[in-house]
């Protein structure tokens, strides 16, 4: 995109949309005054997060907040807890999902939103994906002890608190043994994707997991586009075409690691293709620097008018158009 380009893109951004990074918009504060402020991305102690469901729905409404999404990685169970929580301190809950599609070189998470959480077919592809992460995790066990770590399965399970078992409660067993001296470094020396103790697990497609979010009813958002580790615009722009195709109805523009650059580009993105703006923080409890629900590192205020957007594509979706 030449300069021209982006900064007329940039300046239109500015003036329909709430300001993001940038000092004042009078706009935006009115609209989350009048309206309330969300937070679209939030994790559980059902999968990685540090928090029960009820606890961050708790967290949520004491900090003012006017509605949030649960969002945990590749499960649902976190969410018939997070939803009745939501209704009995009368507080809106979304019922969300953050699913790992298979992508290289970075990460493809694609987010659905407002899922019809008994659905048949999703319970049954998430099962799989569970059976899946059930195979994987006991071998990073092995390479571990096979690394002279002295780590049993029994640990990990621990440190779960009873949820979903991920690679983020490796590396607390791993700090708490004191074998690393902080939480990144356990990713960096044994568990990030090249690492020793690294085993891959299978991924559904992008198209697969469109598929099935679409089929409970769910609206599909591609997570934090930055992790696709795509630098081009044009190859982001084939890869956003592909996956509109595939069912994708939305874009997570606003997000505290992009740029204000960043986010242009999503708009224009966005734009193009008729993609809702959302975001969220990807809050996962206390251990993530200084980042806290519903404003990120400081910058994030997002307005309850993107949680209108997403209702209204769903309603139209659900009406076949
Ligand atoms: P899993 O789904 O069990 O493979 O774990 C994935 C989770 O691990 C992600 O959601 C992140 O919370 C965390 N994670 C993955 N890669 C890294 C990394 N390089 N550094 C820190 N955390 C990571
Ligand atoms: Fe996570
Ligand atoms: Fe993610
Ligand atoms: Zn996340």
């Amino acid at each position: 995109m030449g300069g021209e380009g982006l900064t007329l893109c940039r300046a239109s951004f500015i003036k329909i949309e709430f300001n993001y990074k940038s000092s004042i918009s009078i706009s935006k504060w009115v609209e989350i005054i009048i309206m309330g402020y969300i937070d679209l991305h939030l994790h559980t102690t059902a999968s990685d997060g540090v928090l029960s469901p009820s606890e961050v729905v708790r967290y949520a409404k004491a900090k003012g907040l006017q509605a949030i999404a649960i969002t945990d990685h590749d499960t649902i169970e976190g969410l018939e807890e997070g939803l009745s929580e939501g209704q009995r301190i009368g507080f809106e809950v979304i019922p969300g999902i953050e699913i790992s599609a298979e992508h290289s070189p970075g990460s493809m998470h694609i987010l659905g939103y407002f899922l019809d959480i008994h659905h048949p077919f999703l319970n049954e592809r998430l099962g799989y994906l569970q059976k899946a992460r059930a195979e994987r995790n006991p071998k990073i066990v092995q390479k571990l002890n096979q690394l002279g770590i002295d780590i049993n399965f029994d640990e990990v399970l621990k440190a779960s608190g009873g949820g979903q078992v991920g690679r983020p409660h490796f590396a607390n067993v791993l700090l708490e043994k004191k074998v690393v001296r902080s939480f990144q470094e356990a990713f960096d020396r044994f568990l990030k994707k090249g690492a020793p103790a690294y085993v891959d697990k299978f991924r559904f497609t992008s198209k697969e997991a469109l598929h099935f979010i679409n089929e409970a009813k769910g609206v599909a958002v591609l997570a934090h586009p930055k992790t696709l580790g795509i630098n081009g615009y044009s190859e982001l722009e084939k890869l956003i075409l592909q996956l509109v195709e595939e069912g994708l109805k939305g874009i997570e523009a606003y997000y505290p690691e992009h740029s204000s650059s960043e986010v242009a580009q999503y708009k224009t993105l966005a734009d193009r293709y008729g993609l809702l703006m959302t975001g969220g923080t990807d809050y996962h409890g206390m251990e993530k620097n200084g980042l806290d629900i519903g404003v990120g590192r400081g910058e994030m205020k997002l307005p309850y008018s993107i949680v209108e957007n997403l209702k209204a594509v769903r309603s139209r979706s659900l009406l076949g158009r």
